[in-house]
């Protein structure tokens, strides 16, 4: 399928680099952030918001996040330029079947969701022509807080942004959506999708998933009142990201069931090895482990500054 004015309307010069019309499904913390972002750079016209919660998006136009507020979505995508899919994972599929039958031929699609295999199965499930200007992405940047309310122009600054086009992909269309993200601060990145969803059950799935689990488990005990009074900073570090969104979190884990389930044997594994060790008292094997682990994070954490 072409996109033959992908580049003549989507974020044309004039003077600036500035995109026309953007609609935004889930006006939450990445939704409410990536406007927020193009507006404080003068580099949207126009930003319309769908959502579920009323009251979010009375707080989204209050905030300046948003024009305009849009009850119907096959009204509110006319014309539009971007749309931007920032809703929790479970709700993808039901929006691109609402918006599908109503788009321009020249406006592309993007997400924004944490997993890409199932987006990008339902995009081509329910978008047909249209999925050639749908572009799957995922911005690597977020914090525990959810709501229009959490949104904040900076959020995306320096980070990286990762897309997973498909062979079909219309190229003109991921580089609109990677101006549009660089406009908001962040550095564009490709991969296959099932190596984005790998990656991230490892080093963003799994550790949620320990995270809600050892609140979880402390919630458990009897006197989990006294334990949590004990706590501290080490506790606290650890379990922030158990502060996030339950939905969000639920969809994730469901969206990238094999990708986590695998993650999750490794991590048992490990647990397990530990435990062993534990048992039999073995100081050694532990401390060498222990110091394996430490090395691996100063070189990490090295490299990443
Ligand atoms: P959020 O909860 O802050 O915002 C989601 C918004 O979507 C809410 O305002 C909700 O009312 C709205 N919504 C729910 N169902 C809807 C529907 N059917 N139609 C329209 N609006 C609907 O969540 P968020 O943190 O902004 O996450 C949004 C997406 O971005 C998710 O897919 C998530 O996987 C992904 N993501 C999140 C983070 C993060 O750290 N929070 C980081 C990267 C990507």
């Amino acid at each position: 399928m072409k996109v033959s004015s992908v580049k003549r309307r989507g974020v044309a010069r004039r003077g600036r680099r500035r995109l026309g019309k953007l609609v935004i499904f889930g006006v939450g913390l990445i939704g409410g952030s990536l406007a927020l972002a193009l507006r404080k750079r003068k580099a949207v016209a126009h930003v319309v918001g769908v959502g579920r919660s009323r009251a979010n998006l009375l707080a989204a136009r209050r905030l300046g996040i948003i024009d305009e507020i849009a009850t119907d979505p096959a009204l509110a995508v006319k014309d539009a330029d971007l749309v931007l899919l920032a809703v929790p994972l479970g709700q993808t599929a039901a929006v691109l079947a609402q918006i599908a039958p109503h788009l321009a031929p020249h406006t592309v699609v993007t997400d924004a969701g944490s997993t890409k295999r199932d987006v990008i199965a339902n995009a081509r499930k329910y978008l047909g022509a249209a999925f050639a200007r749908f572009v799957p992405a995922h911005p690597i940047a977020g914090t525990e807080n959810s709501g229009a309310r959490a949104a904040f122009a900076e959020l995306f600054d320096g980070h990286k942004l990762i897309v997973t086009p498909e062979p079909e992909t219309d190229a003109r269309a991921v580089r609109m959506v990677s101006a549009v993200w660089k406009l908001a601060g962040m550095r564009v990145i490709t991969m296959h999708a099932a190596d984005h969803d790998r990656v991230f059950a490892l080093v963003s799935h799994l550790p949620h998933v320990v995270s809600f689990a050892l609140i979880d488990q402390l919630a458990g005990y009897a006197d989990a009142a006294t334990l949590f009074r004990h706590t501290g900073g080490g506790f606290r570090d650890l379990t922030r990201i158990a502060g996030s969104s339950p939905e969000m979190w639920r969809d994730v884990c469901l969206a990238n069931h094999d990708a986590l389930l695998t993650a999750l044997e490794g991590y048992l594994e490990e647990l397990e090895l530990l435990r062993g060790m534990i048992e039999a008292s073995d100081g050694q094997g532990l401390e060498e482990r222990f110091a394996a682990a430490r090395a691996a994070r100063a070189k990490w954490l090295i490299k990443k500054s």
